[in-house]
């Protein structure tokens, strides 16, 4: 039997963003937590690196949005830049008050603001990234995990998928809920509602990415009517380990710090050929350079070679890559790492304001989801955990704001199922994934071209069909309704990536590789005329 709930507020996610923005709230509203798997499998759990915050006593905040808005490309909001950062050092210090246990410096002098442990990153002027040893996202996730489940204001539903939004009167009231137990498709009410549903990089073949960032929140947020930006933007990691049973690990880019050396199949190295720098080039350019020869060679993937250091210097500064690799029968000391780069993180996502209002009254997007300006045409290393946190707090406050002028919920219509039947083939589901997946590395992954963008689109616009067809005939489920979603993040992706005619930041086409004058975002409206 499907059943109704209403709340004050319902959050969808659990991730750092949608933990950060429950516990944010006041303790007499009632809120759903939401996620669609158990509560720690978003991304935020496996963040390695930590999150960049304004600390030390030689940083400053102009500093820090200097850095961002170099690493964006010009296509940064300095108003959610300046935000963000200058918000930081609250942030932090609010994690902490939660418990989490961040790395001291050794010799902690306890002098203002510098008592943590701070490592320095690519693009970051400063020591300015906080962390929990290699931990820091499970550090964040179990802590805000633990502080939600002891709330006696916030109910929490796991193994629940969105469906999609209830919107009455241009105004977001709730959601379709599928309970992945019973199967039904339950309604949650709630006068605010947030998306914190992570990023879309599932929709590429490789991935650091768990399963479920299927861009869930983007596609909802979009058939609700809302703008999405900058969807040509995704981040690929260059290294991730190549095996079978190797589901998306990252092999860390400090392994080419050490002296790694990246290799073609036959052993010769390449990296000389592309940049001066070899193997210590930026992230985007290491990247490029091994996606060009993996297609040039038709190879399915690279080698990582660090076996001129010893086993005790690797299981001393490696040792999580040194025993998983162990795991797959890879001993990095005496052979080289297969690795292929792999879809890491979405830049963009649904346009919201500092708020993280989307243009959907009562409706909130924070974390990966949403596109707030402040990573423009490429993230930097670290500032995502931040905008995680910095941004449900000002979501939570809004809310905190304005609920109590709200209307009430209308009476929602419950989910119809009465015109579908089980799924017969569920083969269509697992093929079309695998497609999908497959023709968006091909085609829109690290190197575009024009000719491949609209592959690309003629065969998403394919799959929209069938999927659409599928989704009118048959009972949902959870394969069913992410292939949904990714099917339309894909078409938004390949929809920006056509209409940017240059190449700026992580967008890169051989047909337009300059840099056009002035710098745009790509905002796409539901009713699908370009801003
Ligand atoms: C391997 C790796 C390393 C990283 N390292 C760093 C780092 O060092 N520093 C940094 O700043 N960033 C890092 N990042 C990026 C950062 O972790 C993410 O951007 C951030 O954690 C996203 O948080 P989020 O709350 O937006 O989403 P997530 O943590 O991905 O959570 C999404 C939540 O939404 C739920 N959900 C999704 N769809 C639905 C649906 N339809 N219905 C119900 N629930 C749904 C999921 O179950 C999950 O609970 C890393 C990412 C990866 C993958």
């Amino acid at each position: 039997m499907a059943t109704r709930h209403q709340h004050d507020v319902l959050v969808i996610g659990s991730g750092a963003a949608g933990l950060s923005l429950a516990l944010h709230l006041p303790s007499h509203y009632r809120v759903a937590l939401l996620s669609k798997a158990d509560l720690n499998q978003g991304s935020t759990y496996w963040a390695q690196g930590g999150m960049a915050a304004v600390l030390h006593n030689r940083d400053t905040v102009d500093s820090h949005v200097a850095d961002t808005l170099a690493a964006g490309a010009g296509l940064c909001r300095r108003d959610a830049v300046e935000f963000t950062v200058s918000n930081s050092r609250r942030c932090v210090e609010w994690l902490v008050e939660q418990g989490v246990d961040f790395d001291l410096r050794d010799d902690a002098s306890n002098q203002q603001g510098q008592e943590f442990h701070l490592t320095m990153e690519g693009g970051h002027s400063h020591r300015r990234i906080i962390h929990a040893a290699d931990r820091t996202g499970r550090a964040i996730s179990e802590v805000l995990s633990e502080r939600a489940l002891a709330a006696d204001n916030i109910e929490v539903f796991t193994h629940r998928t969105a469906v999609d939004l209830v919107v009455n009167d241009g105004r977001c009231q709730g959601a379709y809920i599928l309970d992945q137990q019973s199967d039904h498709v339950d309604l949650f009410q709630a006068p605010a509602v947030v998306l914190a549903t992570g990023g879309a990089s599932k929709a590429y073949l490789y991935t650091s990415n768990p399963d479920g960032a299927s861009g869930d929140g983007v596609a909802m947020a979009w058939r609700a009517g809302c703008r999405v930006a900058n969807m040509e933007f995704n981040q690929f990691h260059p290294t991730c380990l190549y095996h079978p049973r190797a589901k998306s690990f990252l092999i860390t880019e400090a392994i080419r710090g050490e002296g790694g050396k990246l290799l073609l199949p036959d052993g010769q190295r390449f990296m000389q050929n592309f940049d001066e720098r070899g193997e210590l080039a930026p992230r985007d350019i290491v990247a490029r350079a091994i996606d060009h020869e993996m297609k040039r060679l038709g190879a399915d993937c690279v080698f990582l070679d660090i076996s001129h250091q010893s086993r005790d210097f690797l299981h001393s500064h490696f040792p999580t890559v040194m025993s998983r690799c162990d795991e797959f029968g890879i001993d990095i000391s005496a052979e080289p790492i297969p690795v292929v780069p792999a879809a890491h993180y979405t830049c963009g996502g649904i346009v919201v304001d500092t708020h993280s209002l989307t243009d959907v009254a009562g409706l909130y997007a924070v974390g990966e989801a949403s596109c707030t300006g402040l990573h423009g045409a490429n993230r930097m290393a670290s500032n995502s955990l931040l905008e995680c946190i910095v941004f449900a707090e000002s979501a939570a406050k809004h809310i905190t704001d304005t609920l109590e002028h709200a209307p009430p919920p209308a009476k929602a219509a419950a989910w119809d199922e009465s015109q579908v039947t089980d799924s017969d083939e569920d083969v269509v589901i697992s093929h079309n994934w695998d497609e999908l997946r497959r023709f968006m590395w091909d085609y829109v992954g690290i190197v575009r071209t024009n000719k491949r963008l609209q592959r690309a689109l003629h065969r998403v616009q394919l799959l929209q069909a069938e999927i659409a067809e599928y989704y009118g005939n048959y009972k949902v489920g959870n394969d069913l309704l992410e292939l949904r979603n990714l099917a339309m993040v894909a078409q938004l992706m390949i929809e920006c990536a056509i209409s940017r005619k240059e190449s700026r930041g992580l967008h890169y086409t051989l047909d337009y590789p300059q840099l056009l004058p002035e710098a745009r975002d790509t905002i796409l409206r539901p009713d699908n005329s370009p801003l």
